[in-house]
């Protein structure tokens, strides 16, 4: 049985794996668990699902807690355990369901030792993608997408050669703010922004979704995973979020995938690719119940972010990482009440204007342009 580790256990994706993996108990073990900090709740998905890792980031309480359960070995703490779990033997399939730039060298390591990634920290990609896909090649890993709209892609691809399709339509729920006219988005709050209309998700990615960066950073996620250019990648934004994406084909006929909005899907295709397997997690499928199904364009100028991301990846080098630190930079900002909603875009064209054209091929020098993008804004907000 595949083993699977799961990176960041105790946040929105990874309990929602958590959930997926409890029914699917004959097909896949659970090796391997790391939170951040949630040491509570990282004893209880222990207790339950007994793997043989488990690691946590920081731990903040009594020793006691470094015990493991059943055959675990004592918790490995510190950011090293991230990497750890990615290299493990009994390691088959590394879900990696972190936030932001740290999950990183996790995504790398697994992809050298030749496993599967099921990637829904995308920023990994946003930000190294061309050495997470050197990576991929010469380890003999492969990456499989958990973001619901690149697995829609990848299940309307899957079996057709890559010269068969002329272009993707991502689709964007447009988040809380898609009615707001700029004037209101000058006021738009933290409680405004996390009221997402169609999906429960951790705080970050729920920001990103407001302020249309999420759509940036998938535009590029889409780019790397798929080979394709920029000019074939489009978002069309459709509240509703039924559509998880389009692929038009050469000869004009256009697939999509659709389903009520869930993670479940997605995780576990991710985890069984290319096959199917037989599943309850989402709810049945109602054409009339989900009517209507309604499309817009994006409003890039009310949304700067998405715009600005779109344009670093095209410029590649540093530019995605520089875009990708400045908005996690903002956006833990805005979280902690520092700055507000409108200040997000200004901050990220900020950094990318000072340190956006700077080539970047190798991992020490991503990592540079991330701690200097993340350096630029803070510094902007005097923090
Ligand atoms: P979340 O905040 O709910 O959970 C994040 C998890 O990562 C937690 O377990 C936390 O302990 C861990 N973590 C956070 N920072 C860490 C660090 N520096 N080092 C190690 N562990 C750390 O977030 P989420 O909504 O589950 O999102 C996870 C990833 O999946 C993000 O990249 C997000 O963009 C992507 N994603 C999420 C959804 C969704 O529905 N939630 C959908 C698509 C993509
Ligand atoms: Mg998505």
């Amino acid at each position: 049985m595949p083993g699977v580790a799961i990176l960041g256990s105790t946040g929105s994706i990874g309990t929602t794996a958590l959930r997926v993996l409890s029914r699917h108990t004959d097909r896949f073990r659970v090796a391997a668990l790391t939170a951040f900090n949630n040491a509570d709740l990282l004893r209880e998905q222990i207790e339950r699902f007994r793997p043989s890792f488990a690691g946590i980031v920081k731990n903040g309480s009594t020793p006691a807690d470094a015990t493991g359960a059943g055959d675990c070995e004592p918790w490995s703490i510190g950011p090293e355990c991230l990497v750890e779990a990615a290299r493990r033997d009994d390691v088959d399939i590394v879900l990696n369901a972190i936030v932001g730039a740290a999950g990183l060298d996790a995504t790398l390591a697994a992809l050298a030792r030749g496993k599967r990634v099921a990637l829904a920290n995308k920023e990994t990609l946003v930000m190294g993608g061309p050495l997470v896909t050197v990576a991929c090649a010469q380890g003999g890993g492969e990456i499989v997408p958990v973001d619901s709209e690149h697995s829609a892609i990848l299940q309307c691809i899957t079996g057709r050669p890559g010269v068969e399709v002329r272009r993707v339509i991502i689709t964007a729920s447009g988040g809380p703010f898609r009615q707001w006219t700029a004037e209101q988005l000058q006021a738009a709050t933290l409680d405004d922004a996390l009221r997402h209309p169609t999906w429960r998700m951790g705080r970050k990615i729920t920001v990103d979704s407001a302020t249309l960066a999420n759509k940036a950073l998938e535009v590029i996620e889409a780019h790397f995973l798929f080979g394709l250019p920029y000019e074939k990648i489009e978002v069309v934004v459709h509240p509703q979020s039924i559509v998880h994406s389009f692929v038009e084909f050469v000869d004009g006929s256009v697939l999509a995938q659709l389903g009520v909005p869930s993670m479940e899907l997605p995780v576990l295709y991710a985890l069984t690719h290319p096959e199917r397997v037989s599943d309850s997690g989402v709810p049945q499928f109602d054409p009339v119940a989900a009517s209507p199904l309604t499309f817009e364009p994006v409003d890039a100028e009310r949304f700067p972010a998405f715009a600005l991301g779109v344009a670093a990846g095209r410029r590649g080098g540093a530019a995605p990482a520089v875009f990708n630190a400045a908005n996690e930079a903002a956006v833990a900002l805005f979280l902690e009440g520092r700055v507000l909603f409108r200040d997000i875009g200004p901050a990220i064209a900020g950094a990318l204007n000072a340190l956006g054209s700077t080539p970047a091929d190798t991992r020490d020098a991503l990592l540079a342009a991330d701690s200097a993008a993340r350096r630029h804004v803070q510094e902007r907000f005097g923090c």
